[in-house]
């Protein structure tokens, strides 16, 4: 069994009530982190441990600190992004609901280290839930001295805020929380200058995702070195992976990282293997906006090379072609999963959440999805393939944010790797829609829904 240093409590009766939290060593490391460490020390020991942002880009979050801006007199902010929207990832909204104390006393730990005293959780507007249970947390908190002035008697005062989000996934882009968080129109802003200059209200600024947070509590509580010495290089700790698709035990895993995907797929303490005893077509391993993996660059290799569970293997380790580990929305797809059909159904999303702000991304999602549409439904040309390859190469880094990119990757990489069923779609139309798992199960409440749009 693999270590679990984020969820290791979540099935303990009331562990969402400060008084269980604390039972099992909760805000032990804000005293420690309070009473013991400067907040330099704090910022130091998550460098040591190599924590990388756990929201999807992966950049170490020591270094991401240490770019901070501390212009005299001017405040700063740390804000946690828990506008969690990416389709296949449900990891953050897991922590929140169960072990709310663990994203607040991270916050805690975060703000002093940056130095911040008014600190938000931008929390997804669906997600009320989730937003009420943090508000009671908080409530918690303040009441036991661990928000407000003064706390501890450390001289360190900070308030905590819940914002509930503006309800488009581009929110989630840090640029584009930001102008929600003021108020305004959920667009991403043109970089530079980065939140760490200019964020919130003009003012230095530091955005993270809810489990790069609640990771500070263990790398206090045991030593960033300790936390680095989990993993496998520079892939350092444990990692959320929300597992779903055909698999036989769908849910929220805590991994080392290094697990071989072959293992979290097939293994019982994961996924348990692919549902109804069907072979594996295909992963999206990071959440629907990374590059789609065909079962053979999962497996082992002829060789016995393993294909693992890091953020550097997940992009290459020297297999022929790579992905991402994004936000660790792990989607599996069997045999009887069209490609084509999914592919439509990201580009619909996608385009439906694109800003409008880009041309490439605004005009290039609306085309990538007709085209996909009329493939998937038998009008499509063999000359659409190269089109939708064309479209993606025009979007991807052409656009202010990465959902331009987000758009482009799952199209570009389902023809790369399954060409012929793409192909298939036009040579044999009515046997490509009569035959495939996606029309005769999922795609239904999918044609009704896009039959009462058209209407
Ligand atoms: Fe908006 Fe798309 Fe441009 Fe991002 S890439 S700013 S979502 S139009």
């Amino acid at each position: 069994m693999g270590r679990k240093l984020l969820i290791e409590h979540i099935n303990v009766p009331g562990i969402n009530t400060l008084e269980v939290y604390r039972q099992k060593g909760g805000y032990r490391a804000v005293e420690k982190a309070l009473k013991t460490m400067s907040p330099d020390d704090v910022v130091e020991e998550v460098k040591k441990s190599g924590l990388r942002g756990r929201g999807g880009a992966g950049f170490p979050t020591g270094m991401k600190w240490s770019f901070l801006a501390k212009p005299e007199g001017v405040p700063r902010y740390l804000v946690c992004n828990a506008d969690e929207s990416e389709p296949g990832t449900f990891k953050d909204r897991h922590l929140m609901t169960y072990i709310p104390h663990a994203l607040i006393e991270g916050m805690i730990i975060s703000s002093y280290a940056l130095g911040a005293n008014v600190s938000y959780i931008y929390v997804r507007g669906e997600m009320m839930p989730q937003i009420r249970i943090l508000e009671k947390a908080i409530a918690e908190a303040k009441n036991a001295g661990f928000l407000g002035k003064n706390i501890l008697g450390s001289g360190y005062d900070l308030e905590l805020y819940v914002q509930p989000g503006g309800g488009a996934y581009i929110c989630g882009e840090e640029t584009a929380l930001i102008e929600s968080l003021e108020g305004k129109r959920g667009n991403p802003r043109i970089k530079p200058p980065f939140p760490a200059i200019a964020g919130l209200y003009n003012c230095p600024t530091v955005v993270n995702n809810v489990e790069s947070i609640a990771a500070t509590v263990p790398i206090i509580n045991d030593g960033g070195e300790e936390y680095a010495k989990i993993g496998v290089g520079r892939s350092t700790g444990t990692k959320l992976i929300s597992a779903s698709g055909n698999i036989n035990k769908p849910g929220v895993y805590e991994i080392e990282l290094g697990v071989p995907v072959e293992e979290f797929i097939y293994s019982d303490e994961y996924c348990g293997g692919i549902a109804n005893g069907k072979r594996l077509k295909a992963v999206v391993a990071g959440g629907s906006s990374v590059p789609i993996l065909p079962a053979n660059l999962v497996m082992k290799t002829a060789n016995g090379e393993n294909r693992l569970m890091t953020y550097e293997s997940l992009a290459d380790g020297g297999f022929a072609t790579g992905t991402m580990m994004g936000s660790g929305g792990f989607i599996v797809f069997d045999e009887d999963q069209c490609i084509v059909r999914n592919t439509w159904n990201f580009s619909r999303f996608y385009h439906h959440e694109s800003c409008g702000q880009c041309s490439p991304c605004r005009e290039g999602t609306g085309w990538m999805e007709k085209v996909l549409h009329r493939l998937e439904y038998g009008h499509g040309k063999l000359s659409d393939i190269d089109l939708l390859v064309d479209v993606s190469k025009k979007i991807e880094g052409n656009t202010i944010c990465p959902l331009g990119d987000a758009a482009a990757w799952p199209v570009a990489s389902a023809i790369r790797h399954f060409r012929d069923e793409f192909e298939w779609h036009v040579k044999e139309p009515m046997k490509s829609q009569s035959t495939n798992y996606g029309l005769a199960n999922y795609a239904k409440p999918i044609e009704k829904a896009v039959a009462a749009e058209e209407k």
